[in-house]
């Protein structure tokens, strides 16, 4: 068995400041160690339970946060960005058979987490056919064009609440609830035995997770500046709503995230 990992460090137990998850930052060595814990628990157990190849990709702003040298054998890790428009599961492929994210986050727009985005703090809101769109239902889809069902999901209550609500047969992991500009978060220990438990529980349950693709992608994106906007609606394909807002359809998944990458 070959599994996937995408880690996001916003999701992880504790991390509650942007200052947390910039590299360089004093205070961004603290959630470095802990999404590097919370990866490398998921890592040993899947191991541990008959998985053979495990392939990881440190998805967090400068892809450069994971401390790869505490990693198990066996695991690869994707550093830095390769270019492509699968962003957070890049190097994901058909050959794989399921992926897991951890660290994941509320989306802009929703208030489970002080540090809710979605791709870039300019994104007040992002709407995918009438859902509010978060990393996770982004990369959701893109797994899901290569057959790829995303089995478990690690992160804040309430993207936690919401993916559970999008794909019944996902497992969750929650870590902490953001209210305000704060957290109630597990301690670590507690933290990492939760992820062990609900790795285990994932890979028995790897049948009940696949997504169907919807057959057309309507997509709009409100920022917080209307040059924001205004540039965005320069790229091919996308209209502007009005001086905060642009839109786009396709009905083909790799187009939406083209388009997505180079106006977010
Ligand atoms: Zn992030």
């Amino acid at each position: 068995m070959k599994i996937f990992i995408s880690a996001d460090i916003e999701g992880c137990a504790g991390v509650t400041s942007w200052k947390e998850t910039i590299l360089g930052e004093i205070e961004h060595f603290k959630a470095a160690e802990q999404m590097t814990l919370e990866v490398k628990v998921v890592c040993e157990t899947l191991l541990e339970n008959g998985v053979e190849e495990i392939v990881v990709k440190d998805a967090h702003d400068t892809g450069k946060n994971i401390f790869y040298d505490m990693l198990p054998k066996g695991v690869k890790i994707i550093r830095e960005w390769l270019g492509s428009p699968y962003s957070m599961v890049q190097g994901l492929d058909k050959t794989f058979d399921a992926a897991i994210f951890i660290g994941y986050h509320s989306a802009a727009s929703m208030t489970g987490n002080p540090l809710s985005h979605t791709m870039h703090t300019m994104v007040n809101k992002m709407i995918l056919n009438d859902m509010i769109c978060s990393e996770y239902l982004l990369h959701t889809y893109a797994s899901a064009c290569f057959g790829v069902p995303v089995i478990m999901i690690s992160g804040d209550k309430m993207i936690c609440d919401w993916a559970e609500s999008f794909n019944k047969g996902i497992i969750t992991a929650p870590m902490k609830e953001g209210f305000g500009e704060g957290v109630i978060s597990l301690n670590r220990a507690d933290a990492l035995d939760l992820l062990k438990e609900k790795t285990i529980q994932a890979i028995g349950n790897m049948d009940g997770c696949h997504v169907e693709l919807p057959d057309s992608f309507d997509v709009s994106i409100s920022y917080n500046t209307h040059m924001s906007a205004l540039r965005a609606s320069y790229y091919p394909g996308v209209k502007r709503i009005d001086s905060y807002k642009v839109s786009y359809t396709t009905d083909n998944l790799e187009d939406m995230l083209i388009t997505r990458m180079f106006i977010i």
